[in-house]
C-alpha cells in the first residue's frame, strides 16, 4: 500500500459576482497582498481588486507583470519579488501559465495564494498542479505542489469578458478529462477515487454537451447565463476535482498531439485546450470510434468553437512539420498512458480521418 495525498483548494468562490468576496478573503491570510498576472488580466481586476483590499484595510503593493512562460527564470524573479516586499498573500490573475507561475513561485515562499482567473482556459485555479516550460515555450513537466490556492475566486461576470476561444479551449481541456479518461481507465480496478474522477470526468462531458453552446453565446454577448455558469463549473470544479483525485495522472493521446504541436514553431503559441480539442477528435479516432460517434463529438467541438482541422489554427503547416510534430507526440509520457502502441501511421491516419469527417476546409 502507498499513502495518497489529495490536495485540495481551500475555499472556492463561484458565481456572479464571487470577486465582491475577494477582499474578505484575502483578510484572512495576510495583510500585505501584491497582485501579479498577464497584463491585460491585471489591467481588467485591478480597479476592483485595489478596492476589495482598501475595504478590509489590506495592504496592496500593486501589480507585478509576468511576461511569458511558466518557466524557470520566470518563476525564480517572481519568487525573489515576494521575498523582497514582504508579501503575505499572492492574488494571482490571468491564464494558466501566470497562475502557475504564481502558485509555483508562492509555495516556494510558503505565501498563500489566492487564484482569480481572467479566463476559463484550464483548471490551473483549483489545483496543486502547475505545468512548466522552457523558456521557448517548450512544454517541459507537470509539477505537483505541496499545497493548493488558498482560495479560487471564479467570477462568471469577469470570464464572460475574455476572448471566445478561451472559453473554448477550457472546454476542449475540460472534454479530455472523459475521453481520455474512457480510453484509459482499468475498469477491472475501479476504486473510490478513481470513481470518483469518473463520475466527475463524465459530468463534464454532459454538462459541456447540454451548455456549451449557450456559454458561447454569453460570451459572444457579454452577457453571464445560467449556461455560461455551468460550464465554469465543469471546467474549474468538476474537471479540477478529476484531477486532484487522479494527481493528474488521467492523460492520454489527446495530451500527448498537444505536446507534439508545442514542438512546432507554427502551433506553439496556440492555447493548451484548442490543440488538446482538436487531440480528443484524434485520440477517438485512434480508438477506432464509429462515424457517427465521430461526427457527434466533431459537432460539439465546432458548437463549442474548438478547431476539427488543423487548417483552422496552423493553415501554413507543411507535411514534413506535421511528421515531427506526430513524431513528438508518440515519445510523450501521455502517449505511454494508452492501452495500446500507437505508431505513426496510425497517428496520421486518425488525423487525416478527423479532418476528412470535419468536412471541407473552412
Ligand atoms: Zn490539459
Amino acid at each position: 500500500m502507498f499513502t495518497q495525498r489529495l490536495v485540495f483548494p481551500a475555499s472556492v468562490l463561484r458565481g456572479r459576482g464571487a470577486i465582491k468576496h475577494l477582499g474578505a478573503m484575502c483578510g484572512r491570510l495576510g495583510q500585505r497582498a501584491l497582485l501579479v498576472g498577464g497584463a491585460r488580466a491585471i489591467a481588467s481586476v485591478e480597479p476592483q481588486v485595489a478596492d476589495q483590499l482598501d475595504q478590509q484595510m489590506v495592504s496592496y503593493l500593486g501589480a507585478d507583470t509576468l511576461s511569458g512562460e511558466c518557466c524557470q527564470q520566470q518563476i525564480a524573479q517572481l519568487a525573489e519579488r515576494l521575498t523582497r516586499q514582504g508579501v503575505e498573500v499572492v492574488i494571482a490573475t490571468g491564464g494558466g501559465r501566470a497562475l502557475d507561475t504564481a502558485k509555483i513561485a508562492a509555495v516556494m515562499c510558503n505565501i498563500p495564494v489566492v487564484t482569480l482567473p481572467s479566463v476559463a482556459a484550464t483548471c490551473a485555479a483549483v489545483t496543486p498542479l502547475a505545468f512548466r516550460y522552457h523558456a521557448n515555450g517548450q512544454f517541459r513537466d507537470m509539477l505537483p505542489l505541496a499545497n493548493g490556492p488558498a482560495a479560487a475566486v471564479i467570477d462568471a461576470d469577469l470570464l464572460v469578458n475574455a476572448p471566445l476561444s478561451w472559453l473554448a479551449a477550457g472546454v476542449g481541456d475540460t472534454l479530455a478529462k472523459w475521453y481520455e479518461y474512457r480510453a484509459i481507465a482499468d475498469l477491472d480496478n475501479l476504486s473510490g477515487l478513481s470513481g470518483v474522477a469518473r463520475t466527475n470526468s463524465e459530468l463534464c462531458y454532459t454538462l459541456i454537451k447540454h451548455f456549451a453552446a449557450d456559454a458561447c453565446l454569453a460570451v459572444q454577448q457579454r452577457q453571464a447565463n445560467r449556461a455560461l455558469e455551468q460550464v465554469l463549473d465543469a471546467i474549474f470544479l468538476y474537471a479540477g476535482l478529476t484531477s486532484i483525485m487522479s494527481n493528474g495522472a488521467h492523460t492520454a493521446a489527446a495530451h500527448a498531439l498537444y505536446e507534439g504541436f508545442t514542438a512546432c514553431d507554427k502551433t506553439r503559441h496556440i492555447a493548451h485546450g484548442l490543440l488538446v480539442g482538436f487531440g480528443n477528435l484524434c485520440l477517438l479516432a485512434l480508438e477506432q470510434r464509429s462515424d457517427d460517434e465521430l461526427l457527434a463529438a466533431i459537432a460539439l467541438a465546432r458548437a463549442s468553437a474548438i478547431p476539427t482541422h488543423i487548417d483552422e489554427f496552423a493553415p501554413t503547416l507543411n507535411e514534413a512539420e506535421l511528421q515531427q510534430i506526430i513524431e513528438h507526440s508518440l515519445n510523450a509520457a501521455d502517449m505511454a498512458n494508452m492501452p495500446f502502441d500507437v505508431n505513426y501511421q496510425q497517428m496520421r491516419e486518425a488525423i487525416a480521418r478527423v479532418q476528412q469527417l470535419s468536412g471541407p476546409k473552412s
